[in-house]
């Protein structure tokens, strides 16, 4: 039996990250980046010299196993670490090139193919229940999930979100070049032929235009807890 699974999907920089880890940690539930998984794809492409649109070397790639794990930091209360094959990767998949080339490997249908049944696997494997995020959680990975959020925010406030969190990590862009990448993003996410970018029709679409996450995580609790029958006592 699938346990019960919260979806929450929605453009980059709309909050998706923080809402999720937070809700999943009120839940008592799983947190699953999905993101990350696509991240560490582009990574292990990239580290293996296979060009990001070549399926045959992508899926030869995907075949011998990607060797990936999700550990969490309990000192750090939500965060995460993401391994491939051993080695701690939380960092080098966040880069904005890692951003691009995730991108670029999760149009390509031999990758979502591939991936497809690795986050089903992980999200049935959470015993209390999963909270997902990422681009097509609740369309095409979990079109049975019991809550489905659809997270938004206007261009300039996700820029602006994206802009500070790459800043908090040493890394100073002008503000018109991560709004740039991410246009060229969510184009391509929202364009692309298969799993495209959308929220599904029983979505509960938030939008976070200048709200602090912190409400948004209290109302999608809310949100939630109605949409799950059985919770953890808290
Ligand atoms: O969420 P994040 O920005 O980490 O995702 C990186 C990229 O992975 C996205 O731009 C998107 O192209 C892709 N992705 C996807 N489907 C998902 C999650 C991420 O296509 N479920």
């Amino acid at each position: 039996m699938t346990p019960p699974i919260v979806a929450i999907d929605g453009p980059a920089g709309a909050g998706k990250s923080t809402v999720a880890r937070q809700l999943a940690r009120r839940l008592g539930f799983t947190m699953i980046d999905t993101g990350a998984i696509y991240r560490s794809v582009a990574l292990a492409a990239r580290r293996a010299q296979v060009a990001w649109d070549d399926d045959a070397g992508l899926q030869a790639l995907l075949k011998s196993g990607l060797g990936l794990t999700f550990l969490p930091v309990p000192e750090a209360d939500d965060a995460q670490r993401v391994l491939l094959n051993g080695r701690d990767v939380s960092a080098a998949i966040r880069t904005p090139e890692i951003s691009r080339g995730a991108s670029v490997v999760s149009a390509r249908p031999v990758v979502r193919e591939n991936l497809l049944g690795l986050q089903r696997e992980l999200g049935r494997a959470a015993v209390n229940g999963a909270v997902l995020e990422g681009r097509d959680i609740g369309t095409v990975v979990f079109p049975d999930a019991r809550v489905k959020f659809f997270l938004t925010a206007s261009d300039e406030a996700r820029a602006q979100r994206r802009h500070s969190e790459l800043a908090d990590k040493g890394l100073h862009l002008p503000l018109s070049e991560v709004l740039g990448d991410q246009r060229r993003r969510d184009r391509d996410d929202t364009e692309r032929a298969i799993s495209p970018l959308k929220a599904a029709p029983d979505a509960i679409v938030v939008d976070t235009t200048g709200l602090d996450l912190s409400e948004v995580v209290e109302r999608c609790f809310q949100l939630a807890r109605q949409g799950i029958e059985r919770l953890p006592q808290p």
